[in-house]
C-alpha cells in the first residue's frame, strides 16, 4: 500500500534505465549530458551491480590478434574494424569520466600466447597492422616470442606470442564505484535490490513493475516515458524475443607470488582462457569452451571441471616453477550473439536496448551505454 507522499514524488520519471551495470550506469550518465533536467531512475536486481560488469577480468582490450582474425573471416573485415573502433571509443569515454587513477588503469599491454598455430598467426601480424593502420596509426601488434623465458611460462606449451601495445586493464569494482558515485553527482538515483518482473506498455506511459528481492508482497509500479533495458545476458526474462545466449564465465585468483615476472593481459585459445597480473597476484578466468551446453546459464555459480582446468594451466603453464595457493573463486554471466555484434535498438515506443556486450564490455560498455541514450531521445 503506497502514501499519497510516495505516489506523487516518488513513482514517476521521464526516463528509467534497468541494470546498473557499466552499460545502464553509462547510458545514465550520457543521458545526464543530453538532459540536464530530466529525472532519470536506476532499477538493480542485485544489492550490487549481479551480472557481468563486477565480475569481470578487467581488461581494457581492443581485441587479440586470434580472436580479430576468427572474427574477420566471421563478420568480413569492415565490421572487426567498426567494432575495435567502438572498443576503443568506449574505454577513452570511460577512462575521461573516471580519471585513471580512481579505476586503476595501467597500459601495460595484452599478450596472446600461441599454443598451436604459431606460424600461421606470426604470418598474420603485417596483415593486421597494415589494416588497422588508417584508424590506429601505429601498428599495433608485435611479435612477442622472445619474451617467453623471460616471463617464465613453460617453453614446451607456450610456443609464441604476439604482444599488442594498447590494451590496458583496470579495476572493474573502483570502475563501477567510480560511476556510481558519478550518477550521484549528476542526480542520478540508483534504487538497488529492484528487480523489474514486467514492462507493460500503453500509448500513454510505460509501467516498469519492479518486486524486492522476491518478496511478490513488495510489487511497486514505477512509470515513466522512455526505458532503456541494459540487462545483458537477462534480457530474456523481460523480452523473450530478444536473442542473447547467457554464458557463464568463472574466474580465481592466486596468493601473491613473490617476483611476478609479467604484467599485462594474457590469454589463449582463441580468447577461452585469459589470464593478468593483480599486482603481484595473478587472476586467471575462462574454459566456457570445456563444456558450452553447461556454461550457457544465467546461474552465478563455479564448477570442479572448470575449476581444476583453470588450476592446470597455472600451475603446468603459466606459473609453473612458483608456489601459490587459490585464495578467490567466483562467476559472472555475460551475453552472447552469433554475429558477436552489441544490439543496440529501438524495440518498441517507449523501450530502447542496449544489450549482447559478447564478453568485451569494460572497453565497449560506456560506448554502448552513450549509443543507446542517443537512440533514447530521438
Ligand atoms: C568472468 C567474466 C570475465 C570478463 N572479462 C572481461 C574482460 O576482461 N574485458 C571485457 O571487456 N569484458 C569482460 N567480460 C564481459 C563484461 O564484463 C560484460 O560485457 C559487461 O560487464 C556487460 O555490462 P552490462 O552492463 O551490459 O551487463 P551486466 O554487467 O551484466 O549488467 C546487467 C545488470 O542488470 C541487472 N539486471 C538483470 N535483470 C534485471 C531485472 N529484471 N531487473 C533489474 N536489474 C536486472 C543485473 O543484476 C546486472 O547488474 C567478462 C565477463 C565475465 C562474466
Amino acid at each position: 500500500m503506497l502514501s499519497i507522499w510516495e505516489k506523487e514524488a516518488l513513482l514517476e520519471y521521464d526516463f528509467i534505465i534497468i541494470g546498473a551495470g557499466i552499460t545502464g550506469l553509462s547510458a545514465a550518465l550520457s543521458l545526464r549530458e543530453k538532459k540536464p533536467h530530466a529525472s532519470i531512475l536506476i532499477l538493480e536486481r542485485g544489492l550490487l551491480p549481479t551480472g557481468a560488469s563486477t565480475k569481470n577480468a578487467g581488461f581494457a582490450c581492443i581485441g587479440t590478434i586470434g580472436e580479430n582474425l576468427n572474427d574477420i573471416a566471421l563478420l568480413g573485415e569492415d565490421r572487426v574494424i567498426q567494432l575495435m573502433i567502438k572498443r576503443w571509443e568506449g574505454l577513452q569515454l570511460t577512462r575521461k569520466r573516471t580519471g585513471d587513477s580512481s579505476i586503476d588503469f595501467e597500459q601495460n599491454g595484452g599478450y596472446e600466447l600461441l599454443i598451436e598455430n604459431k606460424n600461421e598467426t606470426l604470418d598474420k601480424i603485417n596483415y593486421l597492422n597494415t589494416l588497422l593502420k588508417p584508424h590506429f596509426k601505429k601498428p599495433i601488434y608485435s611479435d612477442a616470442t622472445p619474451l617467453i623465458p623471460t616471463f617464465g611460462f613453460n617453453k614446451k606449451m607456450v610456443k609464441g606470442m604476439v604482444f599488442n601495445h594498447i590494451d590496458g586493464q583496470l579495476h572493474s569494482g573502483k570502475m563501477i564505484h567510480k560511476l556510481w558515485q558519478l550518477c550521484g553527482e549528476q542526480r542520478i538515483k540508483i534504487i538497488t535490490g529492484a528487480e523489474v518482473i514486467s514492462v507493460p506498455e500503453s500509448s500513454q506511459k510505460l509501467q516498469v513493475v519492479t518486486q524486492l528481492l522476491n518478496t511478490p508482497e513488495s510489487v511497486i509500479s514505477f512509470g515513466t516515458s522512455q526505458l532503456l533495458i541494459c540487462t545483458n545476458a537477462f534480457i530474456k526474462k523481460l523480452l523473450p524475443d530478444v536473442k542473447v545466449c547467457p554464458a557463464r564465465g568463472q574466474v580465481l585468483t592466486t596468493s601473491p607470488i613473490p617476483n611476478l615476472p609479467f604484467k599485462g593481459t594474457f590469454n589463449f585459445d582463441e580468447g577461452y582462457y585469459y589470464f593478468r597480473n593483480l599486482n603481484n597476484r595473478i587472476l586467471f578466468g575462462g574454459g566456457r569452451n570445456l563444456n558450452f551446453e553447461a556454461e550457457n546459464t544465467i546461474e552465478l555459480k563455479i564448477t570442479q571441471t572448470v575449476q581444476h582446468k583453470l588450476e592446470w594451466y597455472l600451475r603446468e603453464m603459466i606459473v609453473p616453477d612458483k608456489p601459490f595457493s587459490i585464495t578467490e573463486r567466483w562467476a559472472g554471466i555475460m551475453g552472447f550473439g552469433i554475429d558477436k555484434t552489441p544490439e543496440v535498438r529501438r524495440y518498441s515506443e517507449r523501450i530502447c536496448i542496449g544489450v549482447k556486450l559478447n564478453g568485451m564490455g569494460v572497453a565497449l560498455g560506456s560506448k554502448i551505454g552513450e549509443e543507446l541514450a542517443l537512440l533514447s531521445i530521438t
